[in-house]
């Protein structure tokens, strides 16, 4: 799960990591008035949306007086940010970070990441912050440092200071540099996150070491342990077809191809996906409705699947093991009923009570194509939607 940048320092704040002084703001007046309240010089202007790559789009502006800062909040609110990280049709701006401007000496990047190979958190730093990491990592990987994290130990002192002096943060800042990398590290093994990015950490005029951006992004299987932050979930920054297919617990995920895919199991879900594209298809979602679904569960399934205005045709593809191919076969012929089909259906039924699930879909009345076996099902699906 994915939090604002606004959300994720007022978590890093609580555990004493330093950032700058802000507040998050709705409309132009709240902006003007956060503005206000904070009372310095240069205020920041920040568009808040799940995505980064704001700065180079536009969304983050410096205001130098109270009028400014209504003007930009005044064109940044309802306006839609595209940024390398939105796709071409962007996010719209809902949510406004009024933060105090701070006098940069240097921008850093410090992450830290989930290494699945060596089953570590590994700490991740450059002196190149600012631009975009990848970018980084692609043409001048040497400019990255690296730090192992052993669980039990955690991040030690040296580590920290290791990447400190790698960076070439000045002498006497690497205490406060490392002070932030370790109660980073904190939050995020405190947190359960997935990702802790911070693009720039900046050394300041001042002589302060903080965090002008945060990225937090948490493990959605830890979230039933913190309920602190699923509450900071924006239902906005979501697509609705995965929001709607979360309520009834089905592992929903949108894609850009347009043959709709329902599927039991995510290994065979996987492999719908290849063989669909192995024939030509793009697939339009992944979606396994699990082992044990219920007819009312994969009515809603479908129901999603047929609410994409980009799916052109659906392949739905069950192995019957526990899950009974009639009980699809109703789901199917339910929501078909409900909401009307309008394209294409290739069913492939496997397994327990196949033939029951073979003759409900055929004294339905709707339009099913039935395949014999997955290859026979995709290449008939991708056939009719071309
Ligand atoms: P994004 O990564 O989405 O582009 P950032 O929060 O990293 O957004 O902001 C982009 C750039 O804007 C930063 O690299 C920094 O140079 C500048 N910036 C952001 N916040 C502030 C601030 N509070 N004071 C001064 N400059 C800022
Ligand atoms: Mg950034």
């Amino acid at each position: 799960m994915n939090i604002h940048e606004y959300q994720g320092k007022e978590i890093l704040r609580k555990k004493g990591v330093s950032v700058p002084n802000g507040k998050v703001a709705f409309t132009v007046d709240e902006a003007v008035e956060a503005a206000k309240e904070l009372g310095t010089d240069v205020v920041v202007v920040k568009a808040q949306i799940h995505a980064g790559g704001r700065g180079k789009a536009g969304g983050v502006k410096v205001a130098k007086s109270l009028d400014e800062v209504r003007t930009y909040a005044e064109e940044l609110l309802g306006k839609t940010l595209v940024t390398h990280q939105t796709g071409p049709e962007g996010k719209e701006v809902k949510r406004l970070l009024i933060e105090e401007g701070c006098d940069i000496k240097q921008e850093y990047y410090v992450g830290l990441v989930l290494d699945r190979a060596i089953s570590r958190v590994v700490l991740m730093a450059s002196s190149e912050g600012g631009t975009e990491i990848e970018e980084v990592a692609e043409k001048t990987p040497e400019k990255i440092f690296k730090e192992e994290i052993d669980p039990l130990v955690g991040l030690t002192p040296f580590q920290a200071r290791r990447i400190a002096f790698k960076l070439g943060i000045p002498n006497e800042l690497v205490n406060k540099a490392v002070k932030f990398m370790i109660g980073l590290y904190e939050v995020f093994v405190e947190k359960d996150c997935s990702i802790a990015e911070i693009n720039p950490l900046v050394v300041t005029g001042d002589g302060n070491v903080m965090a002008l951006d945060a990225k937090l992004n948490f493990d959605s299987n830890a979230l039933y342990r913190h309920p602190d932050i699923v509450e900071l979930r924006d239902f906005d920054e979501e697509d609705p077809k995965e929001i709607e297919a979360s309520k009834y617990d089905l592992s929903y995920v949108s894609l850009d191809g347009n043959i709709g895919c329902m599927v039991n199991g995510a290994g065979l879900a996987m492999s719908t996906m290849d063989i669909i594209k192995y024939y030509g298809g793009e697939p339009a979602n992944f979606l396994d409705v699990g082992g044990g679904a219920t007819t009312e569960k994969v009515t809603e399934a479908f129901k999603i699947i047929l609410s994409d205005e980009n799916v052109k045709g659906i392949f739905v593809n069950i192995f019957g093991g526990i899950m009974k191919c009639d009980v699809i076969a109703t789901g199917v012929v339910e929501a078909a009923k409900q909401v009307g089909l309008s394209v294409p259906l290739v069913v492939r039924l496997e397994g327990t009570n196949v033939e029951l699930g073979k003759r409900i879909l055929e004294e339905s009345g709707i339009n099913v194509v039935s395949a014999e076996s997955m290859a026979d099902g995709a290449q008939k699906i991708v056939e009719l939607v071309k």
